[in-house]
C-alpha cells in the first residue's frame, strides 16, 4: 500500500499515486468498479470495491441515520447482480450510482455508530484490479457524533450544484401567470423521481428510478406534440437531484404544472393501482403518511448532509399562496383521476394527501402520481411495458388539456 493521506476528525481525503488528469474529458475512459466484497470478522467489518484505476476518493460519515459515504470522481459501474445482498457485519444496506455529473458515490448504512479503522487503495496484484479497502469498527454515539465534520467545512463539491436558485419565499401566485404571451407556450416540469445513487423501490428486475424516467419521456413526448407545451425534466438522465432542487427547478422554468412520478413497492403483493397526491399538512390516512415520509427521505439515501437545510420551505407552507396553489393542485389531481381511470387500474381512495417535501412550490401546482407498485406483479409488468406508458401519458396530456381550458379569462 503506497499512500499519502490526511485524517480530518472524520473526513479523510486520499491522494494515491497517479492522479486521474483526463478524467473529464470526453474522450478519457471511466474508471470501472467490477465488484464489492463485504467480510466481518470479531468487531471489524471490511468492504472491498474493485476498481479498474489507481483513483481519488473521499470518506465522510453522517448521522441520524448513520451512514458512511464514499465519494468518487464520476465512475462507470459494472457490478454482479447479486452484491447488494452481501451484507454483514455493521453494513446493514449500501446503494452506489451518480450523484451528480463528474462526482459517484457509495452510501453504507450503518447499524450503529462506527468508526473507520483503515481505509486504503491496494494496487492489482495477480490480475486483480485496484482494490478499495475500508475497516470499520463500532464505536459510541458520543465518539461518531465528535468525529463528524463540522458543517462549516463543507467541501465545494458537496453543496448544492448548478446555477438555479434554491425555492425562496418572493413571487407567490400559482400557476398560469398572466403575463404570458400568446406565442408563450405553457411551461409543465415533469419530475422522473429518484435516480443516481438513490434507486428508489424495485421489484427486483427494475428500479422504480428507471421506470419513472422512461414515462417522463413519454409524457414530455405527448404534450409537446401539439405544439402548446414545452416541458421540463428535473433530470434527463439516471442522476441523483436532491428534492429541494427539483421544486427549484420548477420555479426557475416559472411552470404551470410540476408532475412527479413514482412507483411504489410494498409487502403486500396483491395491492395492485395509481394513486395521485397533493399536498397536505395533514395526510389523508395512514398509508399516505407513511408513503411520504418513504418519499420525502430521498436526500438521506442519498446521503446528504441535512443539518445546515434552512427551513425556509416549510415556512411557506403557511403562506396564504401555498393555499390557494394547493386548491389549484386538487383542480389538477381530479381532472388527473378521470381521466386516468380510463387506461389503469386506481387505489379505492385514488387521490389523497399528505406532506410530500417536493410538492411544497409555494406557486407552482403540484401533485405526485404514484403510477402502481412495482411489488404487484401486473402493475410492474404494465410499467415495464412502452405502449402502457404511452396510455398513461395520453390520459395525463387529456387531463393537462382540460385542466388550462378551465380558466379561460387567463391570457396565454
Ligand atoms: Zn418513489
Amino acid at each position: 500500500m503506497r499512500l499519502g493521506y490526511l485524517i480530518y476528525p472524520s473526513l479523510i481525503v486520499i491522494a494515491t499515486g497517479a492522479l486521474i488528469l483526463g478524467i473529464s474529458q470526453a474522450n478519457a475512459v471511466v474508471p470501472t468498479a467490477t465488484d464489492i466484497r463485504i467480510g466481518s470478522h470479531a468487531d471489524k467489518t471490511r468492504f472491498v470495491i474493485d476498481i479498474s484505476d489507481d483513483i481519488k476518493f473521499k470518506i465522510f460519515t453522517l448521522s441520524d441515520p448513520y451512514r458512511v459515504v464514499i465519494d468518487f470522481p464520476e465512475i462507470g459501474w459494472r457490478l454482479p447482480g447479486n452484491v447488494m445482498a452481501r451484507t454483514t457485519g455493521v453494513i446493514d444496506k449500501f446503494r452506489y450510482g451518480l450523484f451528480r455529473t463528474g462526482l459517484s458515490r457509495v452510501v453504507l448504512d450503518v447499524k450503529k455508530p462506527v468508526k473507520i479503522k483503515a481505509v486504503f487503495m491496494l494496487p492489482p496484484a495477480e490480475g486483480k484490479r485496484y482494490r478499495l479497502v475500508l475497516d470499520l469498527a463500532s464505536t459510541t454515539r458520543a465518539q461518531y457524533l465528535a468525529a463528524l465534520r463540522p458543517p462549516t467545512s463543507n467541501p465545494r463539491h458537496l453543496r448544492n450544484p448548478g446555477q438555479i436558485p434554491e425555492a425562496s419565499s418572493g413571487i407567490l401566485s400559482p400557476g398560469r401567470k398572466p403575463h404570458k404571451t400568446a406565442i408563450e407556450k405553457r411551461v409543465i416540469v415533469i419530475d422522473p423521481g429518484h435516480g443516481g445513487i438513490d434507486p428508489g423501490s424495485t421489484s427486483g428486475r427494475i428500479f422504480e428510478k428507471h421506470i419513472t424516467l422512461a414515462t417522463a419521456r413519454a409524457i414530455k413526448t405527448h404534450l409537446e406534440a401539439n405544439g402548446n407545451y414545452k416541458v421540463r425534466l428535473t433530470r434527463k438522465k439516471d442522476s441523483f437531484i436532491r428534492l429541494r432542487r427539483r421544486i427549484a427547478i420548477a420555479r426557475a422554468h416559472q411552470a404551470e404544472l410540476f408532475i412527479s412520478l413514482h412507483a411504489d413497492a410494498i409487502r403486500n403483493k396483491r395491492i395492485r393501482g395509481l394513486s395521485v397526491y397533493t399536498l397536505s399538512e395533514k395526510a389523508s390516512d395512514k398509508e399516505a403518511a407513511e408513503l411520504a415520509e418513504k418519499e420525502n427521505k430521498a436526500d438521506l439515501i442519498a446521503g446528504m448532509d441535512l443539518s445546515t437545510e434552512s427551513k425556509e420551505v416549510t415556512n411557506i407552507l403557511i403562506d396564504l399562496a401555498q393555499r390557494e396553489t394547493m386548491n389549484e393542485s386538487a383542480r389538477f389531481a381530479a381532472e388527473l383521476v378521470k381521466h386516468i381511470r380510463k387506461v389503469t387500474k386506481t387505489l379505492t381512495n385514488v387521490h389523497r394527501f399528505a406532506g410530500f417535501a417536493v410538492l411544497k412550490a409555494p406557486d407552482v401546482p403540484s401533485i405526485l402520481i404514484e403510477m402502481g407498485f412495482l411489488s404487484n406483479r401486473a402493475d410492474e409488468q404494465a410499467l415495464r411495458s412502452k405502449k402502457y406508458r404511452t396510455n398513461l401519458a395520453r390520459a395525463i396530456g387529456s387531463a393537462v388539456e382540460e385542466y388550462f381550458s378551465h380558466n379561460q379569462q387567463v391570457q396565454r
